[in-house]
């Protein structure tokens, strides 16, 4: 028992030992972005926090097929207007076509990984993709009673699905008579049986652009329609692992449970796994209240929250501190803490990988070292204990300081097995050893900045006017902004 890997699962509400479907490889669905702004730094964790989930497995070695889509239809804004689809109404504001929303916001969106080093998914399927399936998955569910068209929009029957002794609210432990007691029908508008029913497919009303022809009328597909369909293609009407932040438990995940016991004639996953909150200053991060922070505001320092800015990799160093299941605060504080942290960290690495020794016989650390890995690894396989590892690393660091610093000694294979353990630790689970080389591209492109600025200043004080302006606008098409202050030049990021 002791060295398997164990898994909270919500639908359970217990920690489980993982029994992968096929042995020796895992089938995990992550619920992506919705593609029509960017994501804040909020969206970056959960995605993290199952980057991290995604390291772990392939360290531990299982062959994981890992799938995360992009919405990029059908998710409707919070007021649940029919009308207000999140794509149609920013194509409105920015005045471009929705698919060009969805272009900029997923190249955005893959920016952001990019910069926090996150893996890419195995597969990565779009909602726009999917519009077949998710037709033929509402005709199934219509022909079988699970669903009903009203006025070119179908519905899941909730009730129905109660009725056939299928149980509607176990994910998120809801009773469905208190659901419809305290719901109001926001998005039916009159049409739905039950206010608790939701969407399978939606009519699109002559102003909506993003419309595909059905059965039922030109519409579009809801949201959780979309999630059941990609990851069942992909993965089969049963798969191991299923994840997503903890604010998609419901209504999100209880309807693709639904979906797929009544679609499938099984529950679709075997182990939920939900990813808690970043707050900052103690407030949920989230766009609606304006408490958030986008990635690149908190890397570039542009931002009213925090007094400098902090590299990505402190910002991955810092979510990584805290357990995927608890809520995490950010603060100014908290991101000096962290910045520190990881400094020495890296301080260690470079030192393990740096040092050496003629030592051959086993020293007082021989036994010890032994007995870190094999912490190190009951950590992981404590549903995915990030933070009693990076406790466990900072033991090793304690260590290599005292070496370094000339009090004590490692022997030949001490000094082995410490660099392979920090080195895949840090790097392969972690993945902070690549960050870090990251930050050195990241100060030789200030440096190159800096140097352009220098330029510019030198043009302007020669009247070379448009020299100056080719700089600023070439540095502007380029997503880079200057902004001159009293106190000189400055650059963000974009
Ligand atoms: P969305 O694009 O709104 O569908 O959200 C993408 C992911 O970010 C979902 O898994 C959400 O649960 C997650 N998310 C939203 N707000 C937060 C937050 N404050 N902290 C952590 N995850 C969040
Ligand atoms: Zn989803």
């Amino acid at each position: 028992m002791e060295n398997k890997l164990k898994i909270f699962n919500s639908l359970t509400g217990e920690k489980e030992v993982f029994v992968p479907l096929h042995e020796g490889n895992v089938g995990m669905y992550v619920c992506g972005p919705t593609v029509y702004s960017n994501v804040h730094l909020g969206n970056v964790r959960t995605f993290m926090s199952f980057d991290f989930i995604y390291r772990t497995l392939r360290f531990l070695g299982y062959k994981v097929r890992y799938v995360r889509n992009i919405t990029d239809a059908g998710h409707l804004t919070d007021d649940g207007d029919v009308n207000n689809d999140r794509f149609v109404k920013q194509s409105r504001l920015e005045k471009l076509e929705p698919m060009e929303i969805v272009q900029k916001y997923t190249v955005d969106f893959h920016k952001v990984l990019e910069l926090f080093n996150m893996l890419p998914p195995t597969i990565e399927p779009t909602a726009t993709g999917h519009i077949l399936e998710q037709i033929q998955l509402t005709e199934k569910l219509l022909a079988d009673g699970f669903a009903y068209e009203s006025n070119g929009s179908v519905y899941f029957d909730v009730l129905e699905y109660n009725r056939r002794g299928l149980n509607y609210g176990e994910l998120s432990r809801r009773n469905i008579e208190e659901l419809f007691a305290n719901t109001r029908d926001l998005d039916g508008q009159g049409e739905k049986r039950n206010p608790q029913d939701f969407a399978l497919w939606k009519k699109a009303s002559p102003a909506h652009i993003m419309r595909w022809a059905s059965p039922w009328g030109d519409g579009f597909p809801g949201w959780h329609l979309e999630c059941t369909v990609m990851s069942t293609k992909y993965l089969g009407e049963q798969f191991d692992i299923h994840g997503g932040g903890m604010d998609l438990k419901f209504p999100h995940h209880e309807c693709e449970i639904a979906q797929g016991k009544a679609g499938h004639g099984q529950s679709p996953v075997r182990y939920w796994m939900h990813a808690n909150m970043l707050t900052m200053n103690g407030q949920r991060m989230s766009k609606s209240t304006g408490n958030y922070i986008l990635p690149m505001q908190l890397v570039s320092g542009d931002n009213s929250f925090f007094e400098k800015p902090f590299p990505p990799a402190v910002i991955r160093f810092c979510f990584m501190q805290a357990h995927y299941r608890s809520v995490l605060d950010i603060s100014n504080e908290a991101m000096l803490a962290a910045e520190k942290g990881y400094n020495r960290l890296m301080e260690a690495l470079k030192a393990v990988n740096t040092l050496t020794t003629d030592l051959e016989h086993p020293t007082g650390f021989s036994a010890a070292i032994d007995e870190l890995k094999e912490k190190c690894y009951a950590a992981l396989l404590d549903d995915f204990n990030a933070p009693m590892l990076i406790a466990h690393l900072f033991e090793a660091v304690k260590w290599i300081f005292a070496v370094k610093n000339g009090e004590d000694k490692f022997c030949i294979s001490d000094l082995e097995t410490l660099r392979s353990l920090m080195n895949s630790f840090v790097g392969e689970v972690l993945g902070l050893q690549d960050v870090a080389s990251q930050e050195a591209s990241g100060d030789t492109l200030d440096g190159v900045l800096q140097l352009l600025i220098r330029m510019r200043m030198e043009a302007r004080a020669n009247k070379d006017w448009a020299l100056s302006d080719k700089i600023r606008d070439e540095l502007l098409a380029l997503g880079i902004q200057l902004k001159d202050g009293k106190d000189g030049t400055t650059y963000s990021l974009s």
